[in-house]
């Protein structure tokens, strides 16, 4: 037991040493056989860069996430390069670069091939905050020059050690200030210095620190784990724009049900998302809502996982969804007409949820639609479904609806005559139509009939409601 614990003692000592080393330190070098990065996983754009960046002189390096996920043998879906080269000295380099920012100017190196353009994120290394914080706080264009430092104070302004690793992709050699590739041999995320400063000076770093985890599926470290649950109040004071980039960085991670039990294993839950508040803190009463978010999320963690796209505003409006049927249902039982009360329930729902983070308006509205078509896929009849169909979000609108289904809240049945409707030509949808004609012949008035089904069908079950 005894020697167990001098053993870990001294395995952790030089790493606790080398974590709060003086930042201009000299760097490990990691050989390719040690770090057994695979080059066919480089983006041929990020290398380019480093590549012409290195021609004129300048230091270069694929620096940060990508670094990480080519360490875990995963192709990065992005790719960041840190130089020396100051911006202006990067964008006369390169024919489509593009000044970004104010007081931290990056440049966007694009790149036109077959698909999707490439954009290749340049930074030139920067001083640690605390020396770049005290010419910020004088305001600063003219001394804009000196936010720029060091590599080894770039690496320390990073936040976590396996984030903090730069590539060469001309000598295959990663060079590792903090520790990371030992941590990542140890599948151990750690924050770079003093975590609890760090939290202080970027509360965000704790939303970062349970995705990554969620992601790498490594634990966090002791001390990198300890002072969340007291900081965790600091995310109030985060501005909302970017809570919401993040939270939406973790949703969209292809790992989002981890993160979010990630989120409720740290803490951070509340006050992010009011869903997450009730769904995460299980009352008995929210299995409906929570197998309905699990499904959606699982679902959006496939697509992710197998390179498809996902839109936010989809994945919002199922996040908000259980809370939105309590809130239709509580106004039709007060005795309000059907789709007013869906409406009116949107409302609410979306004003709760932005007394915590507020969603971007272009996403809110994709919410509406896809909530607001939701009724209209129990309306088969006359010409509703043709228009339905014809809608521009409809293809949202109907993979909503059968989540819908999968979970019950919906007949099924529904669902699959939309998916024949859909898959067949105009003869073929007028036979559907006709046989739900057929399935109720026996009333004699279908508006009647249809009145009175609609409440009932058009309001969920208890189970998902609650
Ligand atoms: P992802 O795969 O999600 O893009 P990433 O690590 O690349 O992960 P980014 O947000 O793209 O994350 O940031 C790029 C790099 O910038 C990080 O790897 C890290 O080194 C640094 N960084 C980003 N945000 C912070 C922060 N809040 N504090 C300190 N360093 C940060
Ligand atoms: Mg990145």
């Amino acid at each position: 037991m005894i020697t167990k614990f001098i053993k870990r003692i001294l395995r952790r000592d030089p790493m606790v040493k080398h974590t709060q080393s003086n930042h201009s330190g000299a760097p490990k070098r990691i050989a390719k056989k040690a770090h057994r990065i695979d080059p066919h996983l480089l983006s041929k754009n990020a290398v380019k860069v480093t590549h012409t960046l290195q021609q004129a002189g300048y230091e270069a390096f694929i620096v940060g996430g990508a670094v990480r996920d080519l360490a875990l043998g995963i192709s990065p879906k992005d790719f960041d390069v840190a130089t020396n080269a100051t911006p202006d000295q990067v964008q006369r380099l390169f024919r489509k670069a593009r000044l970004i920012g104010r007081r931290f100017q990056i440049v966007h190196v694009t790149f036109f091939g077959k698909g999707h353009p490439e954009i290749i994120e340049v930074s030139t290394f920067r001083a640690l905050l605390d020396n770049a914080g005290d010419h910020v706080a004088e305001s600063g264009r003219i001394l804009r020059d000196n936010v720029w430092g060091s590599q080894g104070e770039d690496a320390a302004r990073r936040d976590f050690t396996i984030n903090a690793m730069y590539y060469d992709p001309s000598t295959e050699t990663v060079l590792d200030y903090h520790g990371g590739m030992a941590d990542m041999q140890k599948k151990t995320l750690r924050m770079i210095g003093d975590p609890a400063k760090r939290y202080r000076e970027d509360p965000v770093r704790m939303l970062r620190a349970v995705r990554f985890a969620a992601k790498t599926g490594f634990e966090l470290d002791g001390a990198t784990r300890a002072p969340i649950a007291k900081l965790g109040k600091l995310l109030n004071d985060v501005p909302s724009a970017r809570l919401f980039d993040e939270i939406l960085k973790l949703l969209m991670s292809g790992y989002s049900w981890a993160a979010i039990q990630g989120l409720k294993d740290a803490g951070l839950h509340h006050g992010l998302l009011p869903l997450l508040d009730h769904i995460l803190d299980t009352g008995a009463d929210s299995k409906g809502a929570n197998d309905f978010v699990k499904l959606a999320l699982a679902n959006t963690d496939d697509r992710i996982q197998s390179g498809k796209s996902v839109s936010a505003g989809f994945l919002f409006a199922t996040l908000l969804w259980p809370d939105l049927l309590k809130n239709w249902k509580a106004n039709s039982s007060k005795g309000m007409a059907n789709i007013p009360a869906l409406h009116d329930a949107m409302d609410d729902t979306i004003a709760t949820q932005s007394s915590g983070m507020t969603i971007q308006r272009r996403f809110e509205s994709d919410m509406r639609e896809i909530w607001s078509m939701q009724p209209r896929f129990e309306r088969r009849v006359g010409r509703y479904p043709y228009r339905l169909i014809e809608s521009p979000r409809f293809r949202a609108g109907y993979d909503f609806m059968l989540l819908r289904c999968a979970t019950g809240e919906l007949n099924p049945a529904i669902g699959q005559w939309w998916t024949d409707f859909i898959a067949t030509d105009s003869t073929g949808q007028d036979e559907l139509m006709a046989s739900i004609k057929n399935e109720s012949s026996n009333s004699s008035n279908p508006a009647k009939r249809r009145r009175r089904r609609k409440p009932k069908a058009a309001v969920p079950p208890e189970s998902a409601a609650s």
